[in-house]
């Protein structure tokens, strides 16, 4: 099978492509380079199978070009991280708005089975105990840009779902929940990479707001896995899908972990929202996923804790080394979904 990753050289999207590649796929990335990287992709350069085209996902004839010649499109690539959305917010809705439409009318144009990456930030403020697909959007003001960007994930999630549901071409709409680990960089906003490089550092731990706001993160490891077998499962054609942990933790206690398990003795500093990220700026406090509906479909089940998750990343930047080592279920399941 021939794929096409879009913003193949991000954090999660690199992942993927090795996944893909150790699966024995070809595999095609574009990317821009904005915020991914060519040194997340170092280790395919060598693979027959692999190919990296430099480009923008809002050039039309491109993306026609490499659809047509792909089985399966994984449409990775947005402008992610708060900052960078907060910094280039013209640049960022352009790309999260036209870039998937164009990818999701190429991929219908040739009937090629599509996956469109989506984000927890489509639930906005709603922090039930555990967030179904289904569940309600809370956002504030679309001007507001943290909901500029919710906004443009939405709508991705409907352009995806009614081209899906109108050519009958099979799509999976993916919600990662906090997905984290090796690769992942700080520069853009995410926490656990901020503060492990932080604690590394001996620098202050940057906790915005109080702290007392509540995160779930998911391993990429995990995460990767599941979403070729999601494209493999016609049950979950045309589904929005969370995926993401188990372990909830507050912000502060994150700062608390990372600090205790580097051995750092970096201060724990508390820094206003306005003055992280800007005037404006609204946090959600809780964000839980509940991912039984990926259990049902593919037996999907997180198998990695906090700590292993922030010793991955702390391995990684000491020594360049992944440690992917862990069990990875690959249990599928009939069970009416
Ligand atoms: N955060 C923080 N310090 C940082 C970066 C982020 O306290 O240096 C907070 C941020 O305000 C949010 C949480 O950590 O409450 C998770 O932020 P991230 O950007 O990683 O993910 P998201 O907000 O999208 O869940």
């Amino acid at each position: 099978m021939k794929a096409v990753v879009t913003g193949g050289a991000g954090f999660i999207g690199s992942h993927l492509c090795d996944h893909l590649i150790a699966q024995g796929h070809q595999v095609t990335v574009i990317d821009d380079l904005s915020t991914g990287s060519m040194a997340n992709l170092a280790q395919l350069g060598e693979e027959p199978g692999f190919s990296f085209v430099q480009g923008d996902i809002l050039d039309h004839e491109l993306i026609d070009r490499l659809v047509s010649e792909a089985d399966t499109v994984y449409h990775l690539a947005a402008a992610v991280g708060v900052y960078n959305i907060v910094d280039n917010p013209l640049r960022s809705l352009r790309i999260n708005l036209h870039g998937t439409e164009n990818i999701v009318e190429a991929a219908v144009r040739h009937r090629v089975p599509y996956m469109v990456a989506s984000t927890s930030e489509v639930y906005g403020k709603n922090d039930a105990d555990g967030l179904k697909e289904d569940d309600d959007r809370i956002y504030g003001s679309p001007t507001k840009s943290r909901w500029s960007y919710a906004a443009a994930k939405g709508l991705d999630e409907l352009v995806a779902y009614v081209h899906g549901a109108e050519s009958g071409v099979p799509c999976v709409i993916t919600r990662f929940f906090n997905v984290v680990g090796p690769r992942q960089t700080g520069r853009y906003g995410m926490v656990v990479p901020r503060f492990v490089d932080q604690a590394l550092a001996g620098e202050p731990i940057t906790v915005y707001g109080t702290g007392a706001q509540r995160r779930c993160f998911g391993s990429v490891f995990d995460v990767v896995p599941a979403m070729t077998r999601l494209m493999d499962t016609p049950q979950a054609f045309n589904r929005a899908v969370n995926l993401g942990g188990r372990e909830e933790i507050s912000i502060k206690g994150l700062a608390d972990r990372v600090v205790e398990l580097i051995g750092s003795d970096s201060p724990i500093t508390y820094t206003d929202y306005e003055q992280a990220y800007g005037t404006g700026y609204e946090d959600m406090q809780r964000r839980y996923p509940d991912t039984s509906l990926a259990g049902r479909l593919i037996g999907y089940e997180p198998t990695r804790g906090l700590d292993a998750i922030i010793g991955s990343i702390v391995d990684h930047r000491r020594t360049g080394f992944e440690v992917t080592a862990g069990p990875v279920k690959t249990t599928a399941t009939t069970a009416p979904v």
